[in-house]
């Protein structure tokens, strides 16, 4: 394998955000495919045992086995460090896998974690249900109020843990007052970056340790495989990421990773497309509809903050009718948009939160994050935007708005 530019950071640190999408990471084979291979092993054989033994020393260069590393793996992941700003990230089998990694291996018993009270589903029952299970402690705030973070902090405090914009509330975590109140008491944040990717919100810039994805989801784009990452200091992988997914595997398959790496060529493109277009549409319906949550429009209540932290304000957005029946009989009345709970598909797609994504969690939980039974969340994908707006504005209409 040789090494192309791509992976020498003195060059790629100059390139741009969409030349590191296509280029970063890069390694050739002796075949010199333009395209990056597909390496589906799990093992690697050696020409003797002197050079094995020194591969697992740590004196040699190479790699040994698939949970800790792979090639295909290791150029999407250094793809994702560059484009992040990272100094390295480790990828794993989906974003849950990420978002646990990246939790449970720092936390121990007698820890406390903060989080943002609303967040995708499964990170709220990472800190509701699993890591209590582990005596580890967890507060839950209002992911918004400065104060509540502040207020919540305890001597044992190591977590910070939050995603932005978050999902489906479109709220709003201010990135640099939440990370610099972080740092000041020695806390650790984790950022959930899956909804504007690096393409469009880097948090490291804003002082955040450690980034966390989804990349099931605009990142990969074309929603065809589930994976994560995690990014982090070069320092803080090896010494605590690692040790913790060498020895228990959430690793990202080869396959996966090839698919996502492919994926991010096409990033910068996307994301700015498809926030385009979301725009686009917010702005048409903005009118018709009670409640419009879009962090890029100013009837946000954060805008600035959106606006000073993010390039542009991503695919997804939501908004809110008058009841339950109301969102179903939009959403039943699509004829291009598809009724479909992912996001970052370049396809659109509409869903009802309330009786999909977090609908386990129970009426009580969700009125508390903010998630009413009228609010529908949409991906706005790579159709021509007019299509999408005449199928929302037809659809409005045939539920009487
Ligand atoms: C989808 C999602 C996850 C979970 O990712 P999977 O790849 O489905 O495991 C975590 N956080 C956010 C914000 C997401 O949108």
């Amino acid at each position: 394998m040789k090494k192309t530019t791509g992976t020498d950071r003195s060059v790629t640190q100059n390139w741009r955000p969409a030349t590191r999408a296509v280029r970063a990471g890069t390694w050739r084979s002796e075949h010199g495919e333009t395209s990056e291979a597909l390496f589906l092993t799990s093992g690697y054989t050696y020409d003797d045992a002197a050079t094995v033994a020194a591969r697992f020393a740590g004196d040699a260069e190479g790699m040994t086995y698939s949970r800790l590393q792979n090639p295909t793996v290791a150029m999407c992941e250094e793809r994702i460090a560059v484009l992040e700003g990272a100094e390295a990230c480790r990828m794993q089998a989906t974003g849950m896998a990420a978002m646990t990694t990246a939790l449970l291996c720092q936390l121990s018993a007698g820890d406390h974690i903060v989080g943002a009270r609303a967040a995708f589903g499964s990170c709220r029952w990472l800190l509701d249900n699993l890591l209590p299970r582990f005596g580890i402690e967890t507060s839950v705030v209002d992911g918004r109020d400065l104060a509540a973070w502040e207020a919540a902090i305890r001597p044992n405090t190591k977590v910070f843990f939050f995603e932005t914009p978050a999902n489906p509330t479109m709220d709003i975590v201010d990135l640099e007052a939440i990370c610099a109140l972080a740092k000041a008491h020695g806390i650790t944040t984790v950022v959930d970056n899956a909804f504007a990717t690096a393409a469009l919100q880097r948090p490291l810039e804003w002082g955040a340790d450690v980034v966390a994805y989804s990349a099931t989801k605009l990142m990969e784009g074309q929603g065809r495989v589930l994976a994560g990452a995690v990014c982090g200091s070069q320092q803080w992988i090896d010494e605590v990421l690692l040790p913790f997914q060498r020895n228990t595997g959430p690793n990202c398959s080869p396959f996966n990773a090839w698919v996502v790496l492919k994926g991010l060529e096409t990033l910068d493109l996307r994301a700015r497309r498809q926030s385009a277009n979301a725009l686009a549409l917010a702005k048409s319906i903005e009118s018709r509809v009670p409640v419009m949550l879009h962090p890029g429009l100013p009837s946000h209540p954060q805008h600035d903050i959106a606006k000073k932290q993010m390039d542009d304000f991503g695919p997804i957005f939501s908004f809110v009718l008058d009841s339950r029946a109301q969102a179903h009989a939009v959403l039943d009345a699509l004829q291009l948009v598809d009724i479909s709970n992912n996001i970052g598909d370049s396809k659109s797609l509409m869903c009802h939160p309330a009786s999909t994504t977090h609908a386990n969690m129970g009426e009580e939980a969700r009125a508390e994050m903010g998630i009413s039974e009228g609010m529908l969340r949409i991906n706005v994908g790579l159709e021509d935007r007019a299509d999408v707006i005449e199928d929302l504005d037809q659809a409005l209409k045939k539920a009487g708005l």
